[in-house]
């Protein structure tokens, strides 16, 4: 049966044996039928069960279609088991079962993004489903038995134990001072009793009247609709614009504490993880409470404890990157995706979604709103805005009468550098100035390492990643080169390893080390900091980096892409952007949004208080629209000109786009298969393939890239289209075809 026609998760005793459907988290095409057995009759759909597959035995979850789902989208029936040849479910774990809601998404975000849908849910299952939280024991005093030797050390156990207790082992070893064999003594004298310990919630529950805002009144109208929004429920849509300081974050905790009020959880997603200290800092203090955080480097007890308390809500807020999307939360009322722009929201290895779209989906599983935040918000939302399908909640102003920082650009052509530097006069006397009066400033260079490339200048040789087309990237403070893209390394070579000339490797261009070298030339006495994840290895470092710009125990502060994001420096007056012209380059459709994007981001971390901040872009193109766009701040007409590009050619947001990457361990078979995929391109009536042309990594960890895209008018669904288009293409030996819908550069 296909998807939307399989029967129910029990079918009745009369047509057979009892089955049920059940999805495992491996890349099958559906899930697989089982026989129920007796002691197992009132399995329900979303019960996590373990099953027999082949020798091994799997965790899967008890499944069940998905009506909804567009009949296109439905993948391919799997074959019908007989009776006879049914396995039996071997047990149901003790497991909260997975919301329907959550299995309803799973199914969604397989068919859309043309993925099996046991690999959507081994993102929701991961391994937090798949093991309890073990109860802890605790030791408490018994009756001593009257033979007991007792020494010191024994006798400051009892006591704690008496008057702290009942304490896990290790803990109770901790208090009293001694070794835990002590502990385990007097446990096997019997002088020490188990209990086992209630499991304290893992998250208090965030009060909603702990610390509301005072708000201005610029925001208090939309405080009051995000409020009434979250209060009521239902699915919807809003964007919530506004310019960087503008109180988006505090006006959207509003709507925060009116699900809260409700009753129901919320999920905010962030795009960089290394955002949350800061978030969660603020949301404390306005909750009384810290949220729950979700991403990947969570322990694996976290994740565990994470997990149940989500299903089990006692987790009333999750903050997380976007896997946070696939957890099963019990009772979603409202959803939030702040910096909805941000390309890092899409997923691109494995199964690739993008996080923002994937969010609103989810929202209307849930039947909850769903929040986008953004100071640039993307096309795709403007046009949706446009269209009439998302609301629209805009803050024009600064809070606190802040104004928005003048940005200037510095024409490079006639400012250039001194020989073999990379700031300009121009840009250096402001800094100079803005130190002198006691302010900060910052550099902004999106580009880690101290060269993008390294050059001998005897024979030309160019240092290049042996698996990929990029160039080494030098990181003179780890004395390696690297690539960005696969993480080869190898030790910076003292000489050419072509001509083996001596000390002719020359650093072309600068990386954020090298602008810190300079700076520090140039500004001896400036205490310096540099933000980059090179430098802070994780958010608690980060965190630790940002209070000391708020401390003002830093002048200067040189970053690359991390520095752009929603931080808050009161004393930060001057911006400066070493190479404004960076994302312009390289013909992909969307990088000038994304230059503006970005750079408005940058931008909007000077003079966020009461001195008022300057941006200074060096550019090589000052007349270009991005440039303008930024100097002025009339982002909509820039995003309105944007539009006007991408309509007539059906580029994304007015079209629909897919990209099939072909990747191969040889450049024939990556060939072959990308010209037999051109060969059997779907044609029809708005309907374009591009390609194939080498992708945009032509070789990505020694395997060869091309791509194909398939461009077709808003009306039309892709994915069948890429489906049977894929039915009609066997890929050559050694050699893939990766679909990505909805692909963020073209
Ligand atoms: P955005 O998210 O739009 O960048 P924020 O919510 O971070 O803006 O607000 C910018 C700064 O102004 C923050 O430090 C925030 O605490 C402060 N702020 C905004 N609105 C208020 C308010 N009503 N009362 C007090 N502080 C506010
Ligand atoms: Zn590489």
């Amino acid at each position: 049966a296909s998807l939307d026609k399989r029967p129910p998760a029990r079918k009745p005793e009369s047509a057979g044996r009892p089955r049920v459907a059940v999805l495992l988290p491996l890349p099958f095409p559906g899930p697989f039928d089982y026989a129920v057995p007796p002691a197992l009759t009132d399995l329900q759909p979303g019960d996590i069960v373990s099953v027999p597959l082949g020798r091994r035995t799997e965790t899967g979850v008890v499944w069940d279609p998905t009506p909804a789902l567009p009949p296109e989208f439905t993948p391919p029936p799997m074959k019908a088991v007989a009776d006879g040849r049914l396995k039996p479910v071997i047990s149901r774990l003790d497991q909260p079962p997975l919301p329907g809601a959550l299995r309803r998404f799973v199914d969604w975000v397989a068919a859309y993004t043309l993925s099996p849908p046991g690999m959507v849910l081994a993102m929701a299952l991961r391994t937090a489903a798949t093991a309890p939280v073990t109860p802890t024991t605790g030791w408490t005093v018994a009756e001593p038995p009257p033979d007991l030797r007792e020494t010191p050390a024994r006798r400051r156990v009892l006591e704690i134990a008496a008057s702290d207790g009942p304490l896990p082992g290790a803990e109770l070893a901790r208090r009293a001072g001694v070794g835990t064999s002590v502990v385990r003594g007097l446990a096997d004298a019997g002088a020490l009793r188990a209990v086992v310990l209630k499991p304290a919630p893992p998250f208090a529950a965030p009060d909603p009247a702990h610390c509301p805002p005072t708000l201005g009144d610029g925001q208090k109208e939309a405080a009051q609709s995000l409020r009434d929004l979250a209060g009521a429920g239902g699915f919807s849509v809003t964007l919530l614009e506004g310019v960087t300081g503008s109180g988006k974050t505090e006006i959207y905790m509003e709507a925060i504490a009116a699900c809260l009020e409700r009753g129901r959880q919320v999920l905010v997603l962030l795009p960089e993880i290394a955002l949350s200290a800061q978030w969660t800092g603020r949301f404390t203090r306005r909750f009384g409470a810290e949220p729950a955080l979700w991403h990947s480097d969570l322990s694996p007890r976290l994740r565990r404890v994470t997990w149940h308390a989500v299903a089990e809500g006692t987790a009333r807020v999750v903050v997380g990157a976007r896997s946070a999307l696939f957890l099963p939360f019990a009772e979603l009322g409202l959803i939030i995706v702040d910096e909805e722009h941000e390309s890092a929201f899409k997923q691109e290895d494995g199964v690739t979604y993008h996080a923002r779209d994937m969010a609103v989906v989810r929202a209307r599983m849930d039947h909850a709103p769903i929040l986008l935040v953004s100071a640039t918000p993307s096309l795709e939302t403007l046009a949706n805005v446009g269209a009439g399908r998302y609301r629209h909640l805009a803050l024009t102003a600064r809070h606190g009468g802040a104004t928005m920082p003048e940005v200037r650009t510095i024409d490079m052509r006639a400012n250039p550098p001194e020989r073999g530097l990379f700031l300009s006069p121009v840009l250096t006397e402001a800094m100079q100035a803005t130190m002198a009066r006691g302010e900060q400033a910052m550099l902004f260079l999106n580009r880690r390492g101290y060269a993008p490339l390294t050059l001998c200048r005897t024979c030309g040789h160019r240092l290049q990643c042996p698996n990929c087309t990029a160039w080494l990237v030098e990181h003179r403070a780890r004395r390696v080169i690297t690539c960005h893209h696969c993480g080869y390394q190898e030790p910076t070579p003292p000489t050419c390893p072509s001509c083996h000339a001596e000390a002719s490797l020359t650093p072309i261009g600068p990386g954020v080390e090298r602008i810190t070298e300079e700076a520090r030339a140039t500004f001896p006495d400036a205490r310096l900091l540099v933000m980059a994840s090179d430098t802070l290895p994780g958010p608690a470092a980060t965190a630790d980096a940002v209070a000391q710009i708020a401390r003002r125990e830093v002048d200067l502060v040189i970053g690359t892409q991390i520095v752009a994001k929603g931080w808050h420096f009161p004393h930060l007056t001057l911006v400066g952007v070493v190479d404004a012209d960076l994302g312009l380059g390289g013909g992909d459709l969307r990088a000038a949004e994304r230059t503006v994007q970005l750079l408005h981001q940058v931008a909007g971390r000077a003079g966020r208080a009461e001195a008022p901040g300057t941006v200074l872009l060096q550019s090589y193109c000052t007349e270009h629209p991005v440039m303008q766009a930024l100097v002025s701040g009339d982002f909509a007409s820039f995003m309105r000109q944007e539009a006007e590009q991408r309509r007539p050619g059906f580029w994304p947001p007015f079209g629909r786009l897919a990209a099939l990457i072909v990747s191969a361990d040889t450049p024939e078979a990556a060939d072959a298969t990308a010209q037999a995929l051109g060969a059997s391109a779907p044609r029809g009536d708005g309907l374009q393939v591009l390609g194939p042309a080498p992708a945009p990594l032509a070789i990505l960890r020694g395997r060869h890239r091309r791509r194909l895209l398939l461009r077709a008018r808003r009306e039309i669904a892709l994915q069948p289209i890429v489906r049977q288009w894929l039915e009609r293409v066997a890929p050559e030996r050694g050699a893939r075809i990766d679909v990505d819908i909805d692909p963020v550069s073209f």
